[in-house]
Order: C-alpha cells, then sequence, then structure tokens
C-alpha cells in the first residue's frame, strides 16, 4: 500500500459505509421534498393516478389534472399532477446535500459527507429511486482537518485529497444546496466543537466546511467569537485581509490579542468599530513613548480603508503618533494645492519617501521625512527621479549607439538614423502626436529600435517615426498616425532591402 493510500485508509475509517437513514430522511422528507408527483391516466374512461412517493396505484375520486397540486390519497403527501403520456425528456430533480455525522473511530472528532442526490423520472416513473453520489468527505478533528473529493474516472472512482478544505456546491439559478443543521447539532454534541460558535458568523456560508477546518486548526475561534471580534474570524474564514492582528495559535486572550490586559479592556470598549487597522497600528505603537490612544487610532485610521501597505514604508522612518500628527498638520495647509484625504496624503507620503529612497536623500533627517509641504516636495521628487531615469536611460541609449549604426540609410532627400536620447524619443512623440515617447525604456534595454526617418533639410523636424523587432519593422507612424506617403514609402522599401534583407542574409548564414 502506498503512503497515500495508507492516508486515505486512515481518513476513510471515520466515515460510515452505508448512507444511514437519518440521511435517506432528510433528503426524502426535506430536501427531495417537492419531488413528488402523481402520475394520471386513463383506463376505458376510469382515471387512475400512481404516486411517485408511496409507489401506491389508485383510482381518482375527482378527475386530477396536469400540473395540479393535490395530496395523495394514500399517503398524504403533497405532490404535483403529471399525464401519464407527457414529455419527461428532462424531468430529473435534483439537490447537493452536507450532512454532518460523529466519526466512527474518535470521539472527539465530527465528519461531514457531501452528496450529490437525485431522482430521475425519464425512465419508468414506478422504479425511481432516490440516488446518491457522494463527491466530497470532509474529516474535523482537534488540529486536523481534511476533505477529499470524490471523482469518475473510466467508471472507476476515486478520492482525491484537496489542498485545503472548501465547500462545493450546484451552481444555478435553481441549484438546491442544503446543509442540515440538524445534523451538525447532533454530530458535535460531546465533542471539543460543541461551543465552536459554528452557528454566530452570519457571513455567506452554507455547509459550515470553512468554519469548522479553522475551528480544528485554532480553537482560538470561540475565544474571539465570544469577546465579540467576530469580524476576525469572518476575515479569516472568507480571506479577507487581517493583517496579522492576531495570533490564532495563541494560548490566552493576552497573546491572541498581542495585548495586556488593560489594553484589551481599552479595545473592549469598542468593540466591533475597531477594525483590524486600527487594531494592528494600537498593537504597533505599544512600545511608542508618543503612544496614541486607542480613540485616536480610530479617529484618525476610520475612513482611510485599507492602508496597511503605505503605513508599513512610512512606519520604517517614524511610528504612528507622529504619523498622525503629520497627516493633520497636512490636512489643514492653508494653500489651495494640497491633499485633502489622509488616504490621498499617506499614499503621497509614501511615494515620496521612495522618491527620497531612489535619490538617495538622508532619511535619518526629520525634514526629509516629514516635509513641511507634503504636496510640493513630492512634487519637485516626482520630477528629479523622472530626470535621474532619464539620465540612466540615455546612458543605456548612447551605448547601443554604435551597434545601432548599421541602421543608418540616406537617399536623395530622406535619411533614417537610430534614435538618439530619451529627449528625442519625447520630443519625437510630442510632435508627431504618437506615443514613441514611452518606448524609451525598452529602447534602453534593447528590447526594440527607434529608427528616426527625417528629411534631409529639415534633420531635426521629427517626420517619421519607425519601430523595428528582430530586424523586422513593427510599425512606422507618421504625424498623428498617418500613413506614409508614396515617397517615404519607397526610401522605406528601399531601406529594408539594403538593411534588413542583408541583416537578415546574416542571420541565415550565422544559424
Ligand atoms: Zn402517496
Amino acid at each position: 500500500m502506498s503512503q497515500k493510500d495508507k492516508a486515505f485508509h486512515r481518513f476513510y475509517k471515520h466515515f460510515p459505509k452505508v448512507i444511514g437513514n437519518n440521511i435517506r430522511d432528510y433528503v426524502t422528507n426535506h430536501v427531495l421534498k417537492g419531488s413528488r408527483y402523481i402520475f394520471i391516466r386513463r383506463v376505458k374512461g376510469i382515471q387512475f393516478g400512481y404516486c411517485t412517493h408511496c409507489n401506491e396505484r389508485f383510482m381518482t375520486s375527482s378527475p386530477l389534472k396536469h400540473n395540479e397540486m393535490t395530496d395523495c390519497p394514500k399517503c398524504g403527501s403533497r405532490c404535483e399532477v403529471k399525464n401519464h403520456g407527457t414529455s419527461r425528456k428532462y424531468m430529473v430533480d435534483n439537490a447537493f446535500v452536507v450532512y454532518y455525522e460523529k466519526s466512527r473511530v474518535n470521539p472527539d472528532a465530527i465528519i461531514a459527507r457531501a452528496f450529490r442526490v437525485f431522482r430521475d423520472y425519464r425512465g419508468d416513473y414506478t422504479r425511481v429511486e432516490t440516488e446518491y453520489n457522494t463527491t466530497a468527505l470532509y474529516l474535523f478533528e482537534p488540529g486536523n482537518a481534511e476533505m477529499y473529493e470524490h471523482y469518475w474516472w473510466h467508471k472507476e472512482d476515486r478520492y482525491v485529497k484537496c489542498a485545503s478544505v472548501h465547500s462545493l456546491e450546484l451552481k444555478s439559478q435553481y441549484a438546491n444546496n442544503q446543509c442540515s443543521e440538524e445534523s451538525i447539532k447532533k454530530a458535535i454534541e460531546g465533542t471539543p466543537y460543541q461551543y465552536s460558535t459554528w452557528d454566530q458568523h452570519d457571513q455567506p456560508q452554507w455547509d459550515y466546511v470553512k468554519f469548522f477546518a479553522l475551528y480544528s486548526k485554532y480553537p482560538t475561534v470561540e475565544y474571539l467569537t465570544k469577546l465579540g471580534f467576530k469580524y476576525f474570524v469572518g476575515a479569516k474564514l472568507f480571506d479577507h485581509k487581517t493583517f496579522n492582528c492576531i495570533n490564532w495559535t495563541g494560548k490566552n486572550i493576552n497573546s491572541i490579542l498581542r495585548l495586556n490586559k488593560s489594553e484589551i479592556k481599552e479595545v473592549l470598549q469598542y468593540g466591533t468599530q475597531v477594525n483590524p487597522i486600527q487594531l494592528r497600528l494600537y498593537q504597533l505603537s505599544r512600545k511608542d513613548s508618543n503612544r496614541p490612544s486607542l480613540a485616536q487610532i480610530i479617529e484618525a485610521f476610520k475612513g482611510t480603508g485599507d492602508v496597511m501597505s503605505e503605513m508599513k514604508y512610512i512606519m520604517k522612518y517614524t511610528n504612528v503618533g507622529k504619523v498622525i500628527n503629520y497627516m493633520k498638520k497636512q490636512i489643514n495647509r492653508p494653500e489651495k494645492r494640497k491633499y485633502r484625504t489622509y488616504k490621498d496624503i499617506l499614499t503621497a507620503w509614501r511615494d515620496y519617501l521612495i522618491e527620497c529612497n531612489t535619490l538617495e536623500f538622508d532619511l535619518f533627517n526629520e525634514r526629509i521625512i516629514f516635509p513641511s509641504n507634503l504636496f510640493a516636495s513630492h512634487q519637485k521628487t516626482m520630477k528629479m527621479v523622472t530626470h535621474k531615469q532619464n539620465e540612466e536611460t540615455d546612458r543605456k541609449i548612447k551605448n547601443r549607439q554604435k551597434q545601432l549604426s548599421r541602421y543608418v540609410f540616406e537617399d536623395a532627400d530622406l535619411i533614417i538614423r537610430p534614435a538618439r536620447s530619451t529627449f528625442e524619443l519625447i520630443n519625437e512623440g510630442k510632435e508627431l502626436s504618437i506615443c514613441v515617447g514611452t518606448y524609451a525604456d525598452r529602447y534602453a534595454k534593447g528590447d526594440t529600435i527607434i529608427l528616426l526617418v527625417r528629411k534631409k533639410q529639415e534633420p531635426d523636424k521629427p517626420f517619421y517615426t519607425i519601430e523595428v523587432r528582430n530586424d523586422e519593422i513593427r510599425q512606422v507612424q507618421g504625424l498623428k498616425h498617418c500613413s506614409p506617403t508614396s515617397e517615404v514609402r519607397e526610401f522605406i522599401e528601399k531601406f529594408k532591402k539594403t538593411k534588413l534583407a542583408k541583416s537578415n542574409e546574416k542571420v541565415g548564414i550565422a544559424v
């Protein structure tokens, strides 16, 4: 037996090998309750009915009509009437069911089985049985949660372990996905899952498998929910950010919330008003001498949304209290051109600090970290960075010139040559209203070649721009993307023949 088979074998032991009456009752009397029909047909003028629930045949007391609802006189079920002769081409009722039970081997564990269940009326309607296809098995035990999905491959069935525990469901407008909450209550009784708060999270989960998986891993969930921190459990369940606020493996409330007693008291006072960013910043400011109160943090980061990545960068150079002070100062600047929200300030400030880094400014200097007018300083550093980047790009473009000189070509009136600088590319783009300026980086890196066609009489005036890649002309652009005149086209043809065709030959030989 392979390791995988052994693991499955161990896992599979937890599950009953049959579909018990508890499940059958639930499916028949709840999930597929609507799948009960009385088929009517006339024999020698007398109408007979056949109930698909109790499988009884009877004479109708008063005539029944196709598609009406009626009670079966034999079993009392509410049934839909169908003509014997009606087309049953699509008559299949189905649903997806998740049902919980206790493990057969571990008294602390619970299991769940997911089934696709259906009743198929397309054949002989007197022989319809509810069918069960197992689609997944779930095991939840303290410290461990596992899920296996069931597949049919070439009529052979197989269970495959899933990387993580997740929900399966039928997806359509009419999909009928159901989980027996009664089954959960029975399954968890007397197990560590009994007080897990599984039914207290109103997030969009219908089968609770993710909850029980989370709880198996982190019983902390119960603590947090009971203390009113449902939000964090929900965030963890549905992959929203929690910014590392919660120490999920913490053994007591102090280590779970990374706070001491009096701090926790403060947090509990604000209850659900505290969002993960605010809580995280409160935690991160613990050791600061200028630590703001929780109220101040809540106030400052009320409407900022997710600014954690900005804050992380900024806090390399300062702390939460100073950030709050600085944001207040910037928002109250007298100038017209300033930032209007704390979020805008944080974004601009982070960008400004990144630029300062690029420019190798002294970021130990408070005057640099906290410029008195952030807007103006950021505008300045942006320009300086652009300039610096252009210088580097220019250096690379210059280094390519010698290699690119083989593309220089001229005839009586026109000349073609490689672009010489970022400025030239930007200017070319501006004058011709094309986007060649954005090609500077790629051109500098050698990913592409930008050639300029100029009239010999006006060698400095942009005329046409050509992009060459792999010795092939990719595009020819004139003023506002106009196509080349016949004169230019002829010239380009000549250039191609002399310069590109030759290079192609060379490549051919080299290979
Ligand atoms: Zn009946």
